[in-house]
C-alpha cells in the first residue's frame, strides 16, 4: 500500500469520525438546506416497493466477468462440455476454451 493511499485513508478516517462526531448539526445543516424533504419526496414518488424490487433483481443478474472464473468446473463454449481441471482444451471438440 504505496504512502499516498495511507495518507489518504486517514483523512478520509478522521474527516469521517469527525462527520459522526457532529452528526446532528449535519442532519440540521441538510434539513435546512432542504435535502431532507427533497429525498422525501424522491422515496415517496420514486422509490415504491416494486422499483426496489426490480432495481435488487438487476443488482443479482448482473453478474461480473470475474465470477465466472471462479467457479471449479468451465463449461466448453462450442460444446458446452464440462471441461475439468485446468486444461485449455476441450476434451469432447478439442476447441480452446
Ligand atoms: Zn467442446
Amino acid at each position: 500500500m504505496a504512502l499516498g493511499i495511507r495518507k489518504l485513508l486517514v483523512l478520509s478516517l478522521v474527516v469521517a469520525v469527525f462527520l459522526l462526531a457532529n452528526i446532528w448539526l449535519v442532519v440540521r445543516w441538510l434539513d435546512d438546506v432542504g435535502a431532507v424533504g427533497f429525498d422525501r419526496h424522491v422515496r415517496t414518488e420514486y422509490l415504491t416497493g416494486t422499483a426496489i424490487t426490480i432495481l435488487v433483481a438487476l443488482l443479482i443478474l448482473l453478474v461480473g466477468p470475474g465470477a465466472r472464473r471462479l467457479s471449479l468446473s468451465r463449461r466448453c463454449p462450442v460444446c458446452d462440455h464440462s471441461v475439468s481441471g485446468g486444461s485449455k482444451y476441450c476434451g469432447e471438440c478439442g476447441s480452446k476454451v
